[in-house]
């Protein structure tokens, strides 16, 4: 292995699966529904096979998804691009991340992200040779936020990246207008191209109101906005994803795309483009669904005695517990399939503040009402 990949060994949700398979736990680990997408879409991917679907899409992704994305930009956030030059498809929003990092960021570049980060993250940026520059989010009255000084300070000669995630998985912030105009105005005073991970940009929950960077000003010339079909519709092994960006910036990340994999899955992109059109109401169910889901498995964890943050978004809550005695939370984690039969993550390994995130572990919700009741009765023993 080179040394640039040197440290990355196996990611903590392929570790943490693999803990529940093994010890018969209940997997509130890695964040995966259980419980399928609509079915009409499933439909769409069989009949794109049985009619011959089958061999290589064109590259940047089929015309029908290429539109459909680019229409529902157009109608949920009002923001325009160009189908054939501006839309280009990936396999999942992983390979965009990775994509868009290893086009726009070369080694010695500096890239900024808000920790604790999604994992692909670090290893992207290492892969492209770039540096990471962490930024915190720590908890301001419940909520993840960063202080705009620490971002400020974090930008310097060779900073060309800020990667942001919002919703935030696994802080579960939706960043507000304010917090991203402080990110616009540091982008625009530096010259500095934004990576926006929305992968979770219809998982949100009371009044939080999921607003793309993209769409403040100045900012949709200079950021590259990445989304998925797993999250939105319930399929997460389906790994179909899309970068929208001007046409410079989606020419980039197709160089690099195009060696990679080439094309994305052809039945997948036909079946996302129909649920993109016409699984919308679907999804607001899924929404409605997953908060309910959200405040049962927070009500359950309190009781545990874990101290929660309230998530305005995605699948995930994150818990300190400190309040039962413990302090690391990959010491935890690691013990708690053998302790309680539930698995969780450490966030620990998404931070390089290690004491900002030693005693936070994550546990997901997306998953049936009886699952994580199951998943809490066996926690409230933990004490
Ligand atoms: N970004 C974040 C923040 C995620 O939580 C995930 C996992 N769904 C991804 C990216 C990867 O998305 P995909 O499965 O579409 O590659
Ligand atoms: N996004 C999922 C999570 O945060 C995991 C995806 C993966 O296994 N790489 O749990």
């Amino acid at each position: 292995l080179v040394p640039r990949m040197q440290g990355f060994g196996t990611t903590i949700f392929a570790e943490m699966s693999a803990m529940a398979v093994a010890t018969g736990s209940i997997n509130l680990g890695q964040g995966f529904p259980d419980t399928d997408g609509p079915p009409a879409m499933l439909e769409a991917a069989i009949d794109a096979i049985r009619g011959g679907g089958n061999q290589y899409p064109p590259g940047p992704g089929i015309p029908e998804l290429r539109e459909a994305v680019a229409a529902q930009r157009l109608d949920r956030y009002g923001l325009e691009f160009d189908p054939a030059t501006e839309v280009f498809v990936t396999v999942g929003a992983t390979e965009a991340i990775a994509a868009s990092v290893m086009a726009l960021a070369g080694p010695g570049d500096e890239v900024i992200v808000f920790e604790p980060y999604y994992d692909s993250y670090a290893a992207t940026i290492a892969l492209a040779g770039a540096v990471r520059r962490a930024v915190t989010l720590r908890p301001v009255q419940g909520r993840f936020t960063f202080d705009p000084d620490e971002l400020r300070a974090a930008v310097g000669p060779r900073t060309r990246v800020i990667l942001v995630n919002s919703p935030h998985n696994p802080a579960g912030t939706v960043f507000t207008r304010d917090e991203l105009q402080v990110i616009a105005d540091v982008c625009r005073e530096h010259d500095l191209v934004a990576i926006t991970d929305e992968v979770y940009e219809y998982l949100t929950f009371d009044d939080a109101e999921h607003i793309p960077l993209a769409t403040l000003e100045g900012m949709r010339e200079r950021t590259v906005s990445i989304s998925s079909t797993g999250k939105t519709f319930s399929v997460t092994g389906w790994k179909t994803g899309w970068v929208t960006a001007p046409a410079p910036y989606v020419r980039a990340v197709q160089t690099v795309k195009q060696f990679v994999t080439y094309a994305v899955g052809g039945p997948w992109q036909r079946a996302t483009a129909y649920a993109l059109r016409n699984e919308m109401p679907w999804v607001e169910e899924l929404r409605k669904s997953l908060q309910g889901k959200r405040d049962r498995l927070i009500s359950g964890l309190e009781a545990a005695g874990f101290e929660t943050y309230r998530p305005q978004g995605t699948y995930f809550v994150q818990a300190d517990i400190r309040p039962l005695g413990f302090t690391d939370g990959m010491e935890l984690a690691r013990a708690l399939p053998e302790k309680a039969g539930v698995v969780a993550i450490p966030t620990q390994v998404f931070y390089d503040d290690a004491a900002a995130g030693a005693h936070f572990v994550r546990f997901a919700f997306c998953k049936k009402d009886e699952v994580i009741d199951a998943a809490v009765e066996r926690l409230i023993d933990l004490r």
